[in-house]
């Protein structure tokens, strides 16, 4: 078998016995979404797990359906182990301490203005366990390393490397492919709960953060953030004692549910505060999309390297809503 010769960023050239490292992918879905669970997970096994066989976990606030088992199951290269697990009702459904009659005015002053799942309560009890539980789910408690799928995404570029063992092998936390502004809406009051937190615990704040990145001159917010629908990322951060500690604090002060705090946000500020900016890694030659932004390698050879099906005079790196130049210019990266 020859293998093409990568001249991209990282080099893998198809190991036929990889070493893997202690990773998964984690899907938290619905019975419904098993047509486009089972496109975004056929799209991931052709463009790169069917040559390493890393496992799944699939989540569910409700059991998944026999018939979701098998046909997700049927999908995946026999390689890899496939588990579906149901979340404790205490990780996904809105706690006591929220005083409901407070939410629900939020919810509806949201609704009114249009914010996007403004009045959903699902979609808050989402964000919160995907921003302090998914990684303590006892299927998810064995393994170190995760990377987020979501159904109806798509994967542009055969990935001719393995991004969990470059993450390893190259001192790396959170990997991302999209960064963007967030909707100011929806997290009124979260900077400044971020601000007080790190006024109590400075000595959780790295050395040489990343807050510079989403700092404005006036030290509010920038709104920048790493989408999170796409995520690699080591859960031993999560789960360490100064992230633990920042979510029990953002939790306590409610924002999940009387604001519409998102995942995205409170991950990214919580790995700007926490590591040192090069513990965060860009996956240029990952080519993803997610409804309405597609990220479509840019440099060097990774977009003739991984086939990719994109066209990357579009991606979203140049659009002014791309906190992407931002970035390059915070890591002192060329082309700005
Ligand atoms: P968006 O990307 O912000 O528009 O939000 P999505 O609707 O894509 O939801 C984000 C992720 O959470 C996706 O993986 C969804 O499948 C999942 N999700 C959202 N709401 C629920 C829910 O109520 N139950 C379950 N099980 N999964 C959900
Ligand atoms: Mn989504």
């Amino acid at each position: 078998v020859s293998t093409p010769l990568n001249e991209g960023a990282h080099v893998d050239a198809f190991p036929t016995s990889p070493q893997l490292a202690n990773a998964t992918f984690i899907i938290l879905c619905r019975n419904s979404d098993l047509a486009s669970t089972i496109r975004s997970v056929r799209e991931i096994e052709d463009r790169f797990n069917h040559r390493y066989g890393y496992p799944y976990v699939f989540l569910n606030e409700v059991p998944f359906t026999t018939q979701f088992q098998e046909r997700l199951g049927n999908v995946v290269n026999k390689k890899s182990k496939v588990e579906f697990g149901v979340i404790p009702h205490e990780h996904w459904y809105q706690p006591d301490h929220i005083d409901e009659d407070k939410a629900k005015a939020g919810r509806e002053k949201m609704q009114k203005d249009n914010v996007i799942y403004g009045g959903s309560v699902s979609y808050r009890n989402m964000c919160r366990f995907n921003s302090g539980f998914f990684f303590r789910h006892p299927l998810v408690q064995k393994y170190r390393w995760y990377w987020r799928i979501e159904p109806d995404v798509h994967f542009h570029c055969d990935i001719n490397h393995d991004p969990f063992r470059y993450m390893e092998d190259h001192g790396k936390t959170y990997g991302f492919t999209i960064t963007m502004y967030e909707y100011e809406a929806t997290i009124q009051t979260l900077w400044s709960t971020v601000k007080s937190f790190m006024s109590k615990h400075p000595e959780y704040i790295a050395p040489d953060n990343a807050l510079g990145f989403m700092e404005k001159e006036d030290g509010k917010y920038n709104l920048c953030h790493f989408w999170s629908n796409f995520e690699i990322a080591d859960m031993d951060f999560w789960r360490g004692e100064a992230y633990t500690k920042f979510f029990e604090y953002l939790d306590e002060q409610g924002g999940f549910y009387y604001e519409r705090w998102g995942d995205a946000p409170v991950h990214s500020i919580g790995a700007a505060i926490f590591l040192n900016r090069t513990q965060i890694h860009f996956f240029d030659e990952i080519g993803y999309e997610h409804n309405p932004y597609t990220h479509c390698p840019k440099l060097g050879t990774n977009w003739k390297d991984g086939r990719c099906s994109c066209d990357p005079a579009k991606s979203f790196d140049y659009d002014g809503y791309s906190c992407m130049a931002k970035w390059d210019k915070f890591m002192g990266l060329p082309n700005n």
